[in-house]
């Protein structure tokens, strides 16, 4: 059965701020019935890495906490932190560096509770079952939220293609060890320049597979190690190394399965708005936010992720390539996104349908 997308396109006709018309959205996609009084309701959003202008900005994320409020939700703003070292990387940075980008009480009128904690041990196994993964981890705060409203910037992305919901809620809600998971094959190698010998790999290995050696350089014993990530994860000195060994349909197949370990037992509990506005070619985890490929479209809400992915792959492709940015020359109906970053980022919304997230058939219902 098709799911509906509402829609409301950037061009305000009745000359109506987006910020109302995004709250709207929700209310009609259904946020009354998904919030019930008292409900811990996470909204998953990207706070922005430190540099990049791209993220979905706070006076939007403020209309999102009213409306949940509203219902007699108790709203939250969360994400999980980075697998690489950026500014988000453990709780305190990633704090410090959401309020720098302008999410705070005082701006958004809710808490920030980082999903997996400090330092990215705070997660929960989430049995799935699926063909990646029987269990995924996935940050505690946003597994005992009883209701989630995601919020997504969409984008391109270097390693997916596509940077959409699924993007969003499966590889932002991992934990820092799941997030390698998904990124690789993995297999950790420690570049002896970088390494101090600082031990906190060694302390972190939950199966004792890597300690500093004699030349005080950390080694990995192979036979032991099973790929888990969570050395990488420790490691304040970048000094173990992040593989990228596994295929992109496989990266998107992974997050797929960690949003089915995200949205589990929240069924008629999730609401998604996604932002097609300032179409960025890489993700928001650059310190830089590069020309849009294609001019503002609008904002989409909707309860299906899957839907709602495919009306923004499908919105971007239908867009013409803007002069001046990495989309130039490309006509209305290229795919954008598999043109710009050579990946074809439509395989996780393939994947999800395949998984029972949503459906790809969809009716767009244009809102003013
Ligand atoms: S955590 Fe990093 S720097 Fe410290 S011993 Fe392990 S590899 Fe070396
Ligand atoms: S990947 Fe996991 S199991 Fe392997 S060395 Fe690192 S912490 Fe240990």
């Amino acid at each position: 059965m098709a799911a509906t997308v509402f829609f409301a396109p950037v061009r305000s006709v009745k000359k109506r701020s987006m910020i109302v018309r995004a709250g709207a959205l929700l209310e009609r996609a259904g946020l009354a019935d998904a919030i019930e009084k008292d409900d811990l309701v996470a909204v998953k959003l990207h706070f922005g890495e430190t540099g990049n202008t791209g993220f979905v900005h706070p006076v939007f994320i403020r209309e999102v906490v009213a409306r949940i409020k509203e219902h007699g939700g108790k709203p939250f703003l969360t994400d999980a932190n980075t697998l690489y070292s950026g500014n988000r990387a453990n709780g305190v940075d990633h704090v410090e560096c959401a309020i720098r980008n302008g999410f705070s009480f005082a701006t958004v009128e809710a808490p920030i509770i980082i999903a997996d904690g400090i330092d990215g041990r705070e997660a929960v196994d989430v049995r799935i079952d699926a063909k990646h993964f029987e269990t995924v981890r996935i940050g505690a705060a946003a597994v005992h939220a009883d209701a989630m409203v995601a919020v997504t910037h969409v984008k391109g992305h270097e390693a997916t293609g596509f940077g959409g919901a699924l993007k969003n809620v499966g590889m932002g809600l991992g934990c820092r060890s799941a997030k390698q998971r998904m990124h690789a094959d993995f297999s950790p190698d420690v570049d002896a320049e970088k390494c101090t010998a600082c031990r906190r790999c060694e302390r972190r290995c939950p199966v004792g597979a890597i300690a500093v050696g004699p030349d005080r350089v950390a080694v990995v014993d192979f036979e032991t190690c099973y790929g888990c990530g969570e050395c990488v994860a420790a490691c304040s000195y970048g000094a173990i190394g992040i593989q990228w060994k596994t295929t992109p349909e496989a990266i998107q197949e992974k997050i797929v399965e960690h949003v089915m370990g995200a949205v589990a037992g929240k069924e008629g509990k999730v609401v998604y708005l996604s932002f097609v506005t300032a179409v960025s070619p890489d993700c928001d985890c650059w310190s830089f936010s590069d020309a849009p490929i294609v001019g503002d479209i609008g904002v989409l809400a909707s309860t299906d992720i899957v839907a709602i992915d495919q009306a923004a792959y499908d919105l971007v492709t239908a867009a013409t390539g803007l002069p001046g940015s990495r989309g130039e020359g490309l006509e209305a109906g290229v795919d954008k996104f598999t043109t710009v970053t050579g990946v074809d980022g439509s395989a996780a919304i393939r994947y999800a349908e395949e998984c029972g997230l949503g459906s790809r058939e969809y009716e767009l219902v244009t809102v003013e």
